[in-house]
């Protein structure tokens, strides 16, 4: 951005907030145009302030924001989306809460992601409208790890590439897919790569039919249609099951990954503070 623009336009939803000063809040964005920015908000905690209203955790809004030394400023914010089921209803609040922080785990700072802005509108929507709020986690879960580059593989096994065929197989956790029966049931081979930690076998999941069709329909499929089907809780708790064992070890290899990154990137001057 050029020097002489002190001031620019952004949409932005609100993801984290912390309070500073005496009345002031940094703010965690995300924003279509540059990705996930923290910004201040001055005065915001006065009880007279014409901002706070419009910069609530989980609002989509427009703001105006200063070019200020450190973070920027925002000057004036205008609410586009309140979500307000999400302020009236636990369970509508803490699925709106997973899926910020789930964007937020996986989400750089100040790296632009369009399509990734696009999902937390319609997941916010999903959080606070859902019939089934479990489908709509599910729904938000597949899409945002297809837009970060983590999506699992449903159509062919991940241990010898065969295309799957509809019966109960397995899915690893830590080769992001699904092994086909004949790769579970067969004896550990020493000299497959598989088998070199058993710890990786050992973490394999059980994974109908029915809920392989799941994943593989949420996968591919805009919201309402998912959320028109018809589903067993059991399904449904396998599914989720195997989301979250695939999400945990995406995670916690990523934040290896990002704590590494971060001691690398430290500008020696910093070090020495
Ligand atoms: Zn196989």
């Amino acid at each position: 951005m050029p020097a002489r623009d002190r001031t620019y336009r952004t949409e932005a939803i609100v993801l984290r907030r912390k309070d500073i000063g005496e009345a002031d809040r940094i703010l965690t964005l995300l924003t279509p145009g540059a990705g996930k920015v923290r910004v201040i908000a001055k005065g915001i905690r006065k009880p007279r302030s014409r901002k706070a209203g419009h910069l609530e955790l989980f609002t989509r809004t427009k703001l105006l924001v200063a070019v200020g030394h450190d973070l920027d400023i925002v000057t004036q914010a205008e609410v586009v989306e309140a979500y307000r089921p999400l302020r009236e209803d636990l369970l509508r609040s803490a699925t709106a809460a997973y899926m910020v922080e789930l964007l937020d785990r996986f989400t750089p700072d100040d790296q632009e992601n369009p399509e990734i802005y696009e999902l937390l509108t319609h997941g916010l929507e999903w959080a606070a409208t859902a019939r089934d709020l479990g489908l709509a986690a599910r729904a938000y879960e597949l899409h945002l790890l297809s837009a970060a580059g983590f999506q699992p593989q449903l159509y062919r096994c991940v241990i010898c590439n065969q295309a799957l065929v509809p019966e109960d197989q397995f899915f690893s956790p830590h080769q992001g897919g699904v092994v086909c029966a004949a790769c579970g049931a067969a004896p550990l081979d020493p000299q497959a790569e598989s088998a070199s930690d058993p710890h990786l076998r050992a973490g394999w999941l059980p994974l109908s039919l029915k809920a392989l069709k799941l994943l593989r329909f949420t996968q591919s499929n805009p919201y309402p249609k998912v959320a028109a089907l018809s589903l067993t809780a059991h399904t449904q708790a396998e599914v989720e099951a195997v989301m979250g064992r695939y999400i945990t070890v995406l995670l916690e290899r990523r934040l290896k990954s990002v704590e590494f990154l971060r001691l690398i990137r430290r500008p020696v001057a910093s070090l020495a503070v």
